[in-house]
């Protein structure tokens, strides 16, 4: 089968020939109806050779769509033919964070060698993936795969961000979303899907900010210190009750600090590597800040259905297996708008 894959520390990815998996005990093999592509996936390019955690070459991809190919033994809940996304933050299964659904902070999966699809095991980025656990999945019904398929990770991890910040997202308060991209317009979405919130989009790209205003973000302003001013100016002085930052550079983590008000969070998602100093009264007196990774199994449940109920509609653009490699030179250049999928 065709996949694109990195194969040497600092080369680009290639699509290539390789062998189709085939399913063992518990396992699902799906063929692949759609996948979608990733910033972090550029962040993982650029890691040195000496401290590059996955074995390579690797097969990319972990916003994962497929049809059911085959299922290996003991087998039960999925059949041959079911439509589903793949859960991609693979853990135990078995400890306390893992029962609770929140595999995505397993604490056992790193010593257990468990990793995600695209990121350390063969990725969705090509015409099969093998799934090893039908915890892994989730239904989609006659959801169109490919704009669904971006909610495994552009929709599920600003959902996991949004939901941990619920009591800050009440009417009245203002939430701030950095980075409208395929991450942030979804997240604009979702916070207009489960709060009252007022949503203020920053970005530095024009039609980002156009993404972000169709996404139903109530203002989008150019990311810089002139947003602070505005935030201020629209929070009559008091600051944003909640920032999401989906691009964590050093730029757009001050910023967060500068806007936030006091009793907020701030939360940093996105992975450029901006340090946010916090001592007592800086941020204000109150401010919770925090990363996350990803999301649980029951918020990709969630954001499933409420796909169905049309509350989020992912920005989509389509692209051929063959053109792998130039969807992430197209990223690098800031060149993809909403999500890059790829229908195989
Ligand atoms: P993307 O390329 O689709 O979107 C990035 C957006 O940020 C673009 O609209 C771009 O114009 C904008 N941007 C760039 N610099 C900016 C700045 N200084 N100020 C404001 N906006 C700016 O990326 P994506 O796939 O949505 O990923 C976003 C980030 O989230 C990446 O860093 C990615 O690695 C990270 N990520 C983290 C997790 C996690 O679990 N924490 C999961 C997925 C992705
Ligand atoms: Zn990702
Ligand atoms: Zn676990």
């Amino acid at each position: 089968m065709r996949a694109v894959q990195y194969l040497e520390v600092g080369e680009p990815p290639r699509v290539v020939d390789v062998d189709a998996p085939e399913p063992g005990p518990g396992q699902i093999l799906l063929k692949v109806t759609a996948a979608g592509v990733c910033h972090s996936d550029l962040a993982v390019m650029g890691w040195p050779a000496d401290a590059f955690p996955y074995p390579l070459p690797l097969t990319l991809g972990h916003e994962g769509a497929g049809r059911v190919e085959a299922v290996g033994a003991d087998v039960g809940s999925v059949a041959v033919g079911d439509s589903v996304v793949v859960y991609g933050p693979w853990g135990c299964g078995t400890c306390r964070a893992c029962s609770l659904g929140m595999e995505n902070y397993c604490p056992r999966a790193a010593e257990l060698g468990i990793r995600p699809p695209g990121l350390g095991r063969p990725g969705a980025l090509a015409e099969y993936l093998l799934v090893d656990s039908e915890r892994h999945v989730v239904p989609i019904g006659d959801l169109d795969p490919v704009r669904t398929v971006p909610l495994t990770d552009a929709g599920l991890t600003p959902y996991h961000a949004i939901k941990r910040s619920l009591p800050r997202l009440h009417a009245g308060g203002t939430a701030v979303v950095i980075g409208a991209g395929g991450l942030g317009h979804v997240g604009i979405q979702l916070l207009r899907a489960v709060s009252a919130t007022t949503v203020v989009a920053l970005d530095v790209r024009e039609e980002s900010r156009e993404l972000a205003l169709r996404s139903g973000a109530h203002h989008a302003l150019p990311s810089d210190e002139g947003a602070v001013r505005t935030v201020r100016e629209l929070t009559g002085g008091t600051g944003a009750t909640a920032v999401f930052d989906f691009v964590g550079a050093q730029a757009t983590v001050d910023l967060a600090a500068q806007m936030v008000g006091m009793d907020a969070d701030i939360t940093v998602v996105g992975i450029a590597g901006g340090v946010l100093p916090v001592s007592f009264g800086s941020p204000p007196y109150g401010t919770r800040v925090g990363t996350t990774y990803w999301g649980t199994r029951s918020e990709l449940i969630e954001l499933v259905e409420l796909a169905r109920q049309g509350a989020v509609g992912v920005h989509v653009e389509r692209y051929g297996l063959e053109e792998g490699p130039e969807i992430y030179e197209r990223m690098e250049a800031g060149r993809i708008q909403g999500r890059a999928v790829v229908v195989p």
